[in-house]
């Protein structure tokens, strides 16, 4: 037990503020996590699909997940998680090509010899990296363009780039990109096999038992509780609202996305709000499909093609075989502002059910057994260069008021075991 118990609030009650809630209940504090949301999980909440418990948006893992794999065992869970040998696809120019593998890179028809060797050279350039500051301060898709060459960039990458990230697709940093690639290059049984892992029942196995480890410690959580509003008083915390009641706190925490913190501590100062307004983050807006017949055999399929404007599909189903006869997730990425969010669930659906028969021409549209669509305004991160010196620090200028959110998985992309290393941190800022 600490000298003093402190009593905390903790804002957000997907994998970081449940992460953080545990570490704070385990040194001996007092805990309230709050949710906006009517269930835990944020980013990685699941829904009852037609019967199926499943994920709003398709989480795989991957064999340098460390910190998870140390969670699940802290759980008591570790024999959830499941590797599977997954394909992956590339549909190009009206063709489907198998990918991801030495031999599909040497039969790919698009791309000459040299173009395939500074491919692999890349490859191999981001799995031997360990420290990325160096390419922190890097463009990514001038590095691309230099380590890859036009051809290459254009063919593989420039449509993915376009379709995530739009507007911003020039000012990424190399070091985000470079991580992606090493993530996933590292997730192999051996240089010819990709193997991916998920947890059986998906991420929520993985948030009851957290839920549960909260609870026995003491710890509340409230759901449909979003904080209104932080105050302060002599330049601390002082206390939280939520459904217009006052409740005194020692310390907050929030995990949520930081763009809503200025509008919920108005007395942040101004260039910490000016640090945090300069962080952009795009939505994304997911269809998930149920249908009869499995589409493809990959997991993933990249999508490169002028005819398709998404930047891939995952199925699901070929991840983790109990998940359904096929369950096929498709992302759109955009700004709020662009002229194609403005339409309805229904809209992007109906796109997407359009382009199924293009990736596999058997498909009908009777394969179809349910349709769902889910939106995330802070999704991903737009990360530019320099992004390290970006980031505000955890520890506001407000004494007991710490923040992250998915963007201090920086150089990292967005996930759950990086929202669990992540927390750590934001516990330790916080106990500081
Ligand atoms: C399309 C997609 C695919 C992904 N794929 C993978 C994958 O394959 N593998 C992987 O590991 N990860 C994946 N992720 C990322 C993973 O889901 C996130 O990294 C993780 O869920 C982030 O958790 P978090 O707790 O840090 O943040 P969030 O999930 O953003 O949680 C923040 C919480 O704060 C709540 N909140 C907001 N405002 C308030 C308020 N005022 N008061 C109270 N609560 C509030 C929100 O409702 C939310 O629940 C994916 C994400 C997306 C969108």
């Amino acid at each position: 037990m600490p000298a003093t118990r402190r009593r905390y609030a903790v804002l957000g009650a997907g994998p970081m503020g449940l992460m953080t809630a545990i570490e704070l209940l385990k040194a001996g504090h007092e805990v309230d996590l709050y949710e906006r949301d009517d269930r835990i999980g944020g980013m990685s909440a699941s829904f009852d699909f037609d019967g199926l418990r499943i994920e709003r948006y398709y989480h795989f893992v991957c064999r340098t997940d460390e910190a998870l794999f140390d969670l699940l065992d802290e759980m008591g869970i570790a024999d959830k998680l499941k590797w599977t040998d997954t394909a992956m696809g590339l549909y190009c120019d009206g063709r489907l090509y198998p990918w991801g593998t030495p031999g599909a890179l040497l039969r790919f028809d698009k791309l000459g010899w040299i173009d395939k060797l500074r491919y692999v050279l890349l490859v191999l350039k981001t799995k031997g990296t360990r420290d990325w500051r160096a390419l922190d301060r890097l463009e990514a898709t001038a590095w691309l363009k230099k380590w890859l060459g036009m051809r290459c960039y254009e063919v593989l990458w420039e449509p993915l780039f376009r379709l995530k990230f739009h507007q911003h697709m020039d000012r990424l940093s190399a070091a985000w990109l470079g991580t992606r690639i090493r993530r996933i290059a590292l997730s192999r049984r051996n240089p010819l096999q990709e193997t991916l892992g998920f947890i059986e029942g998906g991420s929520e196995t993985l948030l009851e038992r957290m839920r549960e480890a909260i609870l026995s410690r003491g710890g509340r959580i409230h759901l449909q509780a979003g904080i209104e509003r932080v105050d302060t008083q002599a330049g601390r915390v002082n206390s939280i609202r939520v459904r217009g009641e006052d409740i005194p706190v020692d310390g907050v925490v929030t995990t949520a996305p930081i763009p809503y913190l200025p509008q919920l501590v108005p007395d942040l100062p101004a260039d910490f709000v000016a640090r945090i307004r300069a962080i952009e983050n795009i939505p994304v807006v997911c269809v998930v499909l149920k249908l009869s017949q499995q589409l493809t055999g990959n997991f993933w399929l990249n999508i490169c093609d002028p005819s398709i404007e998404i930047p891939g599909v995952v199925e699901y189903s070929n991840l983790n075989p109990g998940s359904g006869p096929a369950i096929v997730y498709a992302p759109f990425y955009m700004p709020k502002d662009h002229p194609r969010y403005a339409r309805d669930n229904a809209a992007f659906i109906e796109e997407v059910i359009g382009y199924l028969g293009k990736l596999n021409p058997a498909f009908t549209r009777d394969w179809v057994l349910a349709t769902h669509c889910h939106r995330y305004e802070y999704a991903q991160t737009v990360c530019p260069p320099g992004f390290y010196a970006m980031l505000p620090p955890m520890q506001t200028p407000i004494a007991g008021l710490c923040v992250a959110d998915t963007a201090y998985h920086y150089p990292e992309d967005r996930s759950i075991c990086e929202s669990v290393k992540v927390a750590k941190a934001l516990a330790r800022a916080a106990l500081a």
